[in-house]
């Protein structure tokens, strides 16, 4: 597979998912050309390709959730669902010559750093030598299958709501669904009224906060296509509110904080009737210290007649549903886990060695690190897009990805100026960086007390706890000094 030398850079990209898409585009545009991106599924589209679940969507609009040099005039709603994100995705990569880059069904399995050189072997029995390689393997991508007594003798159909069985019924079926995140949240307004019964299992209850999703109108859509500038004023006006949200988030203290969580009581004032139900519906915590979940129906679908909001706790499954502590048994056809993802595995599984032999798997045994979520010490040019510690919460990780592979770019001119051959964060840079992070993790909201997927085994939030736009500052040119550059 590698291409005769070229005199340039040859790189890898692994996975061909949003970020992935993103890097074979700009490498396309700096004249880079000499890539492979490695997909291990048939198809392009990470998350979105992976979840097709009733009523996906994404609650960062649209215009926002999108590349910035790819604008849609034609989004159909402020929130767009899945399959018309995919769809975009797909489009984006296909206008801009990507496909041909793409070797599918071909999972990377070993990443080897030899003699200055990435050395990839995939599991079809592929190698590969590049100079680069850059992981865009996503983070929500494992799914985490509950720990629940007797899981395997439930004999309905049960599957991860990121494995949706498309060919189980669920119109006219008792279902259950276990988890209440976003992902849960989607699910049980989509299926509700196709169901004879719904059951959501509630371990925590969520904070929700209201959202209205209206339909562009055919003439919004023809002025965003006459006129860019229209499309770039909503971006502006979008980024400029999660903004806000970035800025009061890392302060449990601060007034947006105190906002959001306004909206979200009066939402569950004033749409939950039932005085009952509102309780149980009713979060002990702080609003945003688990994900937000941002929904427009989630209230109305949950006081649905044939909907009913089950908190006692599991006790095991059973050949016929699911058996709660207080002795009931709620028989079911389906059973929905939207338990959500292994958080922490990013590039892993696959095997990463890097200078003198270092193995990723060992350098991140107790919990994943990077400096600036990008570049891990003695494993030279290998960067990541949205690798650990980075932000996540309620933002576009478009945004996101776009961002660090401007950073990323920095350093490989460097390389292909020939000014340097390795590059890699130096250890001292990483853990002066971690332990400020760590600091400031600890007056975020994330650090309240709640059980959430944004918290390591520590307990520490492993997310940027830093206005955003203090990410926009570190992503715009790297501090020289915090590399290990080698020539
Ligand atoms: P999640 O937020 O991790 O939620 C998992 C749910 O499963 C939680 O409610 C959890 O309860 C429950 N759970 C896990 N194990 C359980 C067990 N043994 N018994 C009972 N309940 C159990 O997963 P998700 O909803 O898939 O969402 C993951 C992330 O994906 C989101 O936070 C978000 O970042 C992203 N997402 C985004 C969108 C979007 O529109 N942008 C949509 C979907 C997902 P506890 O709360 O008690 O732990």
């Amino acid at each position: 597979m590698p291409s005769a030398s070229t005199g340039d850079l040859r790189f890898a990209v692994i996975g061909a998912g949003m970020a992935g898409i993103l890097s074979a585009v700009k490498l396309k545009e700096a004249g880079l050309n000499d890539f492979t991106v490695y997909e291990k599924a048939g198809r392009l589209g990470g998350t979105w390709r992976e979840n097709t679940y009733p009523g996906l969507s994404c609650d960062v609009p649209s215009h926002l959730y999108c590349y910035s040099f790819a604008l849609n005039p034609d989004w159909s709603h402020l929130y767009s669902p899945g399959d018309e994100i995919e769809a975009y995705f797909e489009g984006v990569a296909e206008d801009r010559g990507v496909l041909r880059h793409v070797r599918f069904g071909d999972e990377v399995v070993s990443c080897a750093f030899i003699d200055g050189r990435w050395h990839l072997t995939t599991d079809q029995g592929v190698h590969d030598e590049v100079d680069v390689v850059i992981a865009a393997t996503g983070v929500l991508h494992h799914p985490k299958y509950p720990d629940i007594k007797g899981l395997d003798s439930f004999e309905g159909a049960m599957f991860h709501s990121a494995r949706w069985d498309h060919d189980v019924a669920i119109d006219g079926a008792r279902v259950g669904v276990i988890g209440t995140g976003s992902t849960a949240m989607q699910i049980v307004a989509a299926i509700v009224d196709r169901t004879e019964k719904l059951s959501l299992f509630q371990r925590t209850a969520q904070w929700v906060m209201p959202a209205v999703n209206p339909a562009y109108t055919p003439e919004e859509r023809a002025g965003f296509r006459q006129d860019r500038r229209l499309i770039e004023g909503v971006r502006d006006s979008v980024a400029q509110l999660f903004d806000h949200f970035s800025d009061g988030i890392i302060n449990a203290g601060s007034p947006e904080m105190e906002m959001i969580e306004t909206f979200c009581l009066d939402n569950l004032e004033n749409s939950v009737t039932d005085p009952e139900l509102r309780e149980r519906l009713r979060p002990d915590y702080r609003a945003a210290c688990k994900r937000l979940v941002v929904s427009t129906n989630f209230y109305e679908a949950i006081q649905k007649p044939n909907a009913e909001l089950v908190t006692d706790p599991i006790e095991a499954l059973e050949p016929g549903g699911v058996r709660t502590v207080d002795g009931r048994l709620h028989e079911l056809d389906v059973l929905v886990l939207a338990t959500g993802f292994k958080v922490d595995a990013f590039v892993r599984p696959m095997a990463v060695t890097g200078r003198h032999g270092a193995d990723l798997g060992q350098v991140w045994a107790d919990r994943p690190g990077a400096y600036l979520s990008i570049s891990v010490p003695d494993f030279p040019n290998f960067f990541m897009l949205n690798g650990p510690n980075g932000p996540v919460g309620n933002f576009s990780l478009v945004e996101v990805a776009e961002l660090q592979f401007g950073y990323i770019m920095q350093l490989v001119e460097r390389l292909r100026a020939g000014e340097s051959r390795e590059i890699s964060a130096t250890q001292d840079a990483m853990e002066r960086l971690e332990v400020a992070r760590v600091e400031a993790a600890k007056n975020t909201i994330w650090s309240t007390g709640c059980r959430s997927w944004y918290l390591d085994d520590r307990g520490i939030p492993a997310v940027w706890p830093w206005p955003f736009s203090q990410f926009r500052r570190e992503m715009a040119a790297p501090k020289w000094e915090a590399f290990d550059v080698r020539t």
